[in-house]
């Protein structure tokens, strides 16, 4: 029945449009083929869809859209999500379900779990966080916690989930035992950041946080007088940056021991920037604000790429001005961007014709 496939819509399902006829002047007819969307979607591809078929056919000419990939949600953000998703499920998980904390760095997908009910407490400190829980359940975020707070949380008498990435617990272990072998650590991480708080909360007083090298020179007198000394990372930097704070520190500590702890996730979504962006004239980086590995796409396009970017949080934010002029523009996402947020801004772009009233309505359509 099929005569050709146009396009895959989905990185995780399968949703696919095919050509099938032209059954009068101007218009196709299209069979989305879908295991999953919801009907709305449905019709929005399906209009879309059509819409830029026709401007491509008409005009011959196109914005051409790289798709950076790998991009958006990796490994330890789709465990976290389930992990969620499996409590709200289970109704012998007591209730509230809380969560310490943004599961993801994403707005979208905090509020699409408070619409099922569960609880998100948001703020700078877990422990505080903490004493506002009365009772049922508390999830620990993917950014990982103190053994502290998990300590307090069992004492209270809550339940307790952990959804810690995998990769962000090898830290946890590594510090611990560093730690033991009397190695003072630095490490490398953003001030203000989850992850680091709950890292340094495994061995207070032998870990110490550099963001730069001016963290660096104000604890010469602390780790002169320390013979062992360790460095280590957060997981979600950017890889040059850290290179190079590294060099910085083994000028002044050739002894210290590296261990650079950037997760595969973060480093393969940063060389797909560094690689696949080249040449684009614009960088569209969809992510939340908070999230560090977003941000770091930024800077990778900019810094490395040599590509101009800007992030995002969804299509609502993207300026039409930004694309005057321009023929070559990168989409990639953050490690907690759901993957319906780029798809949105993709399809925008691929339909994208600033002289045609239709591509007007198609923004109006995206932004109502
Ligand atoms: S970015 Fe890396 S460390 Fe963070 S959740 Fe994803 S896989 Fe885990």
């Amino acid at each position: 029945m099929f005569q050709r496939k146009l396009a895959s819509f989905s990185e995780e399902k399968e949703v696919h449009l095919w050509f099938v006829e032209r059954f009068s002047v101007g218009h196709l007819l299209i069979y989305l083929e879908s295991h999953s969307s919801s009907k709305r979607n449905l019709q929005s591809v399906l209009v879309m869809s059509a819409h830029s078929w026709e401007l491509g056919e008409k005009r011959n000419v196109s914005m051409e859209v790289i798709k950076v990939s790998p991009r958006g949600y990796c490994y330890g953000v789709v465990d976290a999500l389930q992990v969620v998703q499996q409590a709200v499920k289970d109704t012998r998980v007591p209730r509230p379900i809380h969560i310490l904390g943004q599961i993801i760095h994403n707005r979208h997908a905090v509020e699409e779990f408070t619409a099922l009910g569960v609880i998100t407490l948001d703020g700078p400190d877990r422990m505080d966080l903490l004493e506002q829980v009365t009772g049922g359940t508390v999830i620990f975020t993917a950014h990982g916690v103190s053994p502290l707070v998990k300590a307090r949380a069992r004492e209270r008498g809550l339940h307790c989930i952990d959804a810690t990435c995998p990769d962000v617990t090898v830290t946890h272990q590594l510090v611990s035992t560093l730690a033991q072998q009397g190695y003072a650590i630095l490490y490398i991480g953003k001030h203000g950041h989850p992850e680091p708080e709950g890292v340094l909360g495994e061995v207070p007083g032998q870990i110490f946080l550099v963001e730069n090298e001016a963290d660096v020179d104000a604890l010469a007198p602390e780790l002169q007088r320390r013979e062992r000394l360790a460095v280590t990372t957060q997981t979600t930097l950017s890889q040059w940056d850290t290179k190079q704070l590294i060099a910085y520190i083994k000028e002044q500590y050739p002894h210290a021991q590296v261990h650079i702890d950037i997760c595969p996730a973060t480093q393969k979504r940063q060389e797909a920037v560094a690689s696949q962006a080249k040449g684009a004239e614009l960088t569209i980086v969809v992510g939340d604000p908070r999230s560090n590995n977003t941000n770091r796409l930024v800077q990778v396009s900019e810094e490395v790429a040599g590509v101009p970017a800007v992030r995002i949080e969804d299509l609502s934010q993207l300026r039409p001005e930004w694309l005057a002029g321009k023929k070559r523009i990168a989409v990639t996402a953050g490690a907690s961007t759901p993957s319906h947020l780029t798809r949105e801004v993709i399809r925008y772009l691929e339909a994208y014709d600033p002289h045609t009233a239709q591509t007007e309505n198609l923004v109006h359509m995206r932004r109502g």
